[in-house]
């Protein structure tokens, strides 16, 4: 199992620190230890032999000196019933044993008697002489009083006593790791804290605060500046915050105006475009309707100069000219007004205006030189209504001579008004052939002419209905068709009173008949 250092969790390093340091510590003590147990023991024995051999070789003395051989012998059965002495021998100058509680050592030479120093003991017996005086009752002279020392139970009590200090080692090294490991896990919980924020802080959230910011040491530094840095963090990041709100909303307003700017210039290129191909259809029709009366008057001028004509012929041909001017003269004008009106140029004088008035003084205008009749249906009062009453003369104009032109041999017009809550409805109907319903849409386009035999008939430049269209809405007024084959047109439109309404009372017109 193989494992790195810097790997392993801080409080892990720590334990591994202490173990390692510790580990030969223990080793060293507990070697020390042996030793002192030892020496101690054994020098505690060796103290204790010497005083016992003394007083054993003082009796053992007295004894022999009165020749009790009884006594002697009782002496040495005695020693060796006590204090681990394993057998008690008298020796002569010669180290030879002559008397011993062991009878198969009498004869043989002893070693030597030296006193060995504790350091040198090895085995588990040891041996050491005393001297003594005296005679042996056979009259050889004794030196040495021996005794042989087993050490089995000075070994048991070092064995002991070193499995007791070896444990109670271990028992310390078990608790320093221990508290150290307890130690270390409360040196960690402040960092641990740390940790735990910082990483609520990597997701965004700077509210979180660490404890211990009050205390004096180095942690409660580190905590106080670790909570001074998340609240300016927090204040930062607020107002970041705050400033990428703004910005995204004025990316938005601003977005939002390009956009707003780039359909109006969008639109603007749309009503170029399509004003460009009006230009260029007006540019065309106007060439070809300007070129039929000039080229009118043209022919007849030059037949008037070149040819010598009756003077009957002549003022025909005066007429024709002049009405071919007048043609072209109220061409120009139309061509005027519709180009006014599609640039949106075309100005209104508004003034406080009746359009019962108006509609009488038309049907007035339009009775001297016609033969149909006029029916007029309007009601007894109608108030004023702010508007430029020559445009929508005209409006009334074009209507009424529309209704003449186109309604074949149909005698009658009827010419209607109607007060409306916010205004004004006028509608003038015949009862002519009326228009194809997929024509009505139509009749309001610029140069649109009918095909059937009735427009055919007639001059006339498709741009009346047109610029009654423009006019009527100039005011935020509304015109409308509404035909059935065979039996009939009704052209209306309406305009809004648009100011106080002045009531006026008109003579009694009810149903009139012109
Ligand atoms: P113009 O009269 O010069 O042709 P207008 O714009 O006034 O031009 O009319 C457009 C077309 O609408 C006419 O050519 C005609 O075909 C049709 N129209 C207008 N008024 C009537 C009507 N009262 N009855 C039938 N057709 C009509």
């Amino acid at each position: 199992m193989s494992f790195r250092l810097s790997s392993m969790s801080y409080r892990a390093r720590l334990l591994w620190g202490l173990l390692i340091v510790n580990i030969p510590m223990f080793v060293i003590l507990s070697a020390n230890e042996i030793v002192a147990v030892r020496n101690f023991a054994f020098q505690r024995e060796l103290d204790a032999i010497s005083t016992e051999g003394q007083f054993l070789a003082s009796d053992v003395t007295d004894a022999l000196l009165d020749h009790d051989r009884a006594r002697v012998n009782e002496i040495l059965s005695f020693a060796t019933t006590q204090h681990q002495i394993k057998e008690v021998s008298i020796l002569d100058i010669n180290s030879t044993v002559i008397a011993s509680t062991d009878p198969t050592l009498v004869g043989r030479t002893h070693p030597s008697t030296e006193p060995v120093p504790v350091a040198k003991i090895r085995g588990k017996s040891f041996l050491k002489s005393f001297p003594i005086r005296g005679r042996m009752m056979d009259g050889r002279i004794p030196r040495f009083l021996q005794m042989n020392y087993s050490f089995e139970k000075a070994y048991g009590d070092i064995s002991s006593t070193l499995v007791w200090e070896i444990g109670i080692d271990s028992v310390e090294i078990l608790i320093i790791l221990l508290v150290a490991w307890f130690i270390s896990g409360l040196l960690q919980k402040p960092l641990i804290e740390l940790r735990d924020v910082s990483n609520l802080m990597a997701t965004g959230d700077f509210s979180r605060r660490v404890h211990g910011g009050d205390r004096r040491d180095i942690v409660g530094q580190l905590a106080a500046a670790f909570n001074n840095m998340a609240s300016r963090l927090e204040v930062l990041t607020a107002s970041m915050q705050q400033e990428i709100h703004r910005a995204t909303a004025e990316l938005t307003s601003s977005n939002k105006f390009l956009n707003e700017k780039r359909e109006q210039l969008e639109a603007s290129n749309r009503k170029l475009r399509e004003l460009d191909v009006l230009k260029s259809d007006f540019v065309s029709m106007v060439s070809h309707e300007l070129r039929t009366p000039l080229t009118s008057i043209i022919g007849f001028a030059k037949t008037l100069r070149t040819l010598p004509l009756s003077k009957e012929q002549q003022q025909q041909y005066l007429a024709i000219i002049e009405a071919e001017g007048k043609r072209l003269s109220s061409l120009v004008e139309e061509y005027l007004d519709i180009s006014k009106i599609e640039s949106g140029t075309i100005s209104l004088q508004r003034k406080p205006v009746n359009i019962a008035t108006l509609i009488c003084s038309a049907v007035d205008l339009f009775s001297v030189s016609l033969r149909k009749g006029f029916i007029v249906d309007l009601p007894p009062s109608m108030p004023d209504i702010m508007a430029d009453g020559a445009k929508v003369v005209s409006v009334l104009h074009n209507l009424m001579d529309n209704a003449i032109k186109y309604s074949g041999d149909s005698q009658e017009i009827v010419i209607t008004g109607h007060l409306k809550d916010d205004g004004i409805a006028v509608s003038v109907r015949d009862f002519g052939p009326g228009i194809a319903p997929e024509d009505i849409d139509k009749v309001f386009d610029k140069f649109y002419r009918g095909k059937n035999p009735a427009t055919l008939r007639h001059h006339g430049s498709g741009l009346g209905l047109a610029i009654a269209k423009g006019i009527i809405e100039a005011h935020n007024g509304k015109i409308w068709c509404e035909s059935l084959q065979g039996k009939g047109t009704m052209f209306s439109f309406f305009l809004p009173l648009q100011s106080q309404p002045k009531l006026e009372t008109l003579p009694p017109a009810g149903n009139a008949y012109y």
